[in-house]
């Protein structure tokens, strides 16, 4: 079974988003900040991570960081999650090392569109405006 780490401080959204996902067939790991999240990722070496991007203790930004400095985890595909809507918040999330982006409320068939294309290895397929050439990714 795929397993998915979900990091999201948020209990409602958290609880809400695993179960829909694990309705699809997922098996959905829950991280409550980003300590954790990345705790979870290096021990559990997830498919895929769903990361929130503002959270407590490291938020969404940092922890992608660390998680793609880190060759363990440093392949996982990367779906940030945020509220806003912003091309700028995009940007950022994209510039991380997050391989995807979806907006809160997340609607729940797109996700999944972009969770299978990941996992796929369709990397990067949610970058709507052209940008440099991906670096050369090891291993
Ligand atoms: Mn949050």
């Amino acid at each position: 079974m795929r397993r998915l780490l979900l990091i999201e401080d948020n209990d409602l959204n958290r609880d809400a988003l695993g179960r829909l996902l694990a309705r699809q067939g997922f098996k959905v790991l829950p991280a409550r900040d980003g300590a954790e999240g990345v705790e979870l990722a290096l021990q559990e070496r997830p498919d895929l991570i769903l990361m929130d991007l503002g959270l407590p203790l490291i938020d969404g930004h940092e922890a992608t960081r660390l998680l793609r400095a880190t060759p363990a985890t440093a392949g996982i595909p990367i779906i940030a999650l945020t509220a806003h809507a912003m091309d700028t918040d995009r940007e950022a999330a994209l510039a991380s090392g997050c391989d995807a982006f979806e907006t809160k409320p997340v609607v729940v068939a797109r996700l999944v569109q972009t969770i299978e294309a990941l996992l796929a290895g369709d990397r990067r397929t949610q970058v709507v405006k052209p940008g440099p050439p991906p670096a050369k990714e090891d291993g």
